[in-house]
């Protein structure tokens, strides 16, 4: 008994700090009372350090690897507040602008992949134009707060994400679209040349079609074409190939 009042200590604790590192195990440790120090609580500890995900005010699952290129992030499942990616970079692609803003950011590695895949594309007779990446959370509260205001909450919740929740604040995300399509984000992206091709070989890339069509009660949102997401070429070759989510994928379905 006393061994598991031991870990419930322990995840309180826990639960109150912003992330479960390394450091803060061992503050958590060393903050139970001596005489409890036994076998028990050394398991308490080691319970502890499988990964632990908090759950915000409204109900989020907070995610414990917002670093990780396989993080899913979701209407369920929100990165920690003021999670900003560490190596941020601007890809060496066409942009439908010239000056740098923010947006035009994504981790080093998919920064890297979205050259790969730009290229390839130019090769093919495509040309893809890069539209908007990185997303900080500021950014990301004022947009939604704006859409708010003109279509409330219930419907903006249906195409924006809640700050925290938008998966362009991983630095893993980047909307694609054409001069054929005006530079705009609109699902006919999906009939153009570049749209099917993007379709058909963003997974050799490392990326893939983060919200495919009719999968909205899966992902939370609607089909959208131009919103590449990079997982990895071994990972995106299999989310093709088994023609799934992510959320199937990694097994977070929506409660
Ligand atoms: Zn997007």
């Amino acid at each position: 008994m006393k061994k598991y009042l031991v870990a419930a200590a322990v995840v309180i604790t826990l639960s109150a700090c912003s992330t479960g590192t390394a450091e803060e195990e061992v503050k958590v440790s060393s903050a139970i009372p001596v005489s409890q120090k036994t076998v028990e609580a050394r398991e308490a500890t080691a319970y502890v350090k499988k990964p632990i995900e908090e759950m915000t005010e409204e109900g989020l699952t907070v995610v414990h690897n917002p670093e990780s290129v396989a993080v899913v992030v979701n209407k369920q499942r929100t990165l920690p507040e003021g999670y900003t990616p560490e190596d941020l970079t601007v890809p060496d692609v066409d942009f439908y602008f010239d000056e740098f803003l923010p947006k035009k950011q994504m981790r080093k590695e998919a920064a890297t992949a979205l050259e790969e895949l730009f290229s390839a594309a130019e090769k093919d007779g495509q040309q893809l134009v890069a539209a908007s990446g990185y997303r900080s959370y500021e950014r990301q509260k004022t947009i939604f707060n704006n859409y708010v205001e003109v279509y409330g909450e219930e419907k903006t919740k249906t195409f924006s994400a809640i700050p925290g929740t938008s998966e362009h604040q991983t630095g893993l995300a980047m909307d694609v679209t054409s001069a054929e399509m005006s530079f705009q984000l609109d699902q006919s992206f999906r009939d153009t040349d570049e749209g099917k091709w993007l379709a058909d070989h963003a997974h050799e890339y490392g990326f893939i079609i983060r919200y495919p069509e009719g999968e909205e009660d899966i992902t939370g949102y609607t089909f959208e074409p131009w919103h590449l997401r990079y997982i990895g070429k071994e990972k995106a070759a299999e989310v093709h190939e088994q023609s799934v989510t992510l959320e199937e994928f990694f097994g977070f379905m929506p409660e």
